[in-house]
């Protein structure tokens, strides 16, 4: 494709782009909205339906959607919950091109109005030009992006340069349960033609400074549980336990 061609091609797609960021934000406050919370129990349902949103906005764009059932999981307390399925997408199979894989999540963490946001968390909100919300950014905004920009070669007839594979997960914020022991199993089949993974659900140094991630941290969740009993809660704070714990809350956070 000469550069001219090229150039061309790239104000097309900025100018749907540009008629389109409406439609995107109002897709955006759409998801946020949801309290696709992870971490709290009660929340579960919320994750369910938020798969069950992007599932079906995958599907529209013309992907082939499976929501893989992973199962339930039981907590500390013996409460039992069902496990948000993972959804695995799949849109162009042409031999000819490589395939992309894309990894995403959808669900967040806690968020409470009196943890400090200006805003309330699950309202989307522009000041100034930038949208605050939970989930904007980790990680709803990057999955729709990636969405949107598929629309938009869909919208104005343009060739796919690549097949893409779309991994969408609503347990990341409470570490990825199930998610390891469907992707052992999918090894041979669902990624076994993919030739690039990318990971969106990384950091920008600012806002003119993308991050390329190469490596990360490990993760480690401890369960502790503390019973309120008075006089036990005032020997832990003295021995330090409840040092840990107020520490591995934060770290987690
Ligand atoms: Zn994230």
């Amino acid at each position: 494709m000469s550069s001219s061609s090229s150039s061309a091609l790239e104000m097309e797609i900025f100018q749907y782009i540009d008629a389109h960021q409406s439609d995107f934000i109002k897709d955006l406050k759409e998801w946020v909205a949801v309290e696709s919370d992870s971490v709290q129990p009660h929340l579960r349902e919320e994750v369910m339906q938020m798969m069950t949103l992007a599932a079906d906005r995958l599907a529209t764009l013309g992907a082939t959607v499976n929501l893989v059932n992973l199962g339930s999981h039981e907590l500390p307390d013996g409460q039992v919950l069902p496990l948000p399925p993972v959804i695995l997408g799949e849109l162009g199979k042409d031999p000819q091109k490589p395939t992309v894989c894309f990894y995403g999540h959808v669900d967040v963490q806690p968020a409470k109005k009196e943890d400090g946001w200006d805003t309330d968390p699950y309202t989307l909100t522009e000041i100034n030009g930038n949208l605050y919300g939970r989930g904007a950014t980790d990680n709803k905004g990057p999955v729709l992006a990636w969405i949107n920009a598929v629309e938009a070669f869909r919208a104005l007839k343009l060739a796919m340069p690549v097949n893409f594979k779309f991994v969408i997960e609503g347990m990341e914020e409470a570490g990825s349960l199930g998610l390891e022991k469907l992707l052992e199993e999918e090894n041979q089949r669902f990624f076994s033609d993919v030739d690039y993974i990318v990971i969106s659900d990384n950091l920008w140094l600012s806002n003119k400074k993308p991050a390329l991630t190469y490596g990360s941290r490990g993760n480690a969740c401890f369960c502790v549980e503390v019973k309120d009993t008075g006089s036990l809660q005032l020997s832990l704070r003295q021995t330090g336990m409840m040092q840990l714990y107020l520490h591995l809350h934060a770290e987690r956070d």
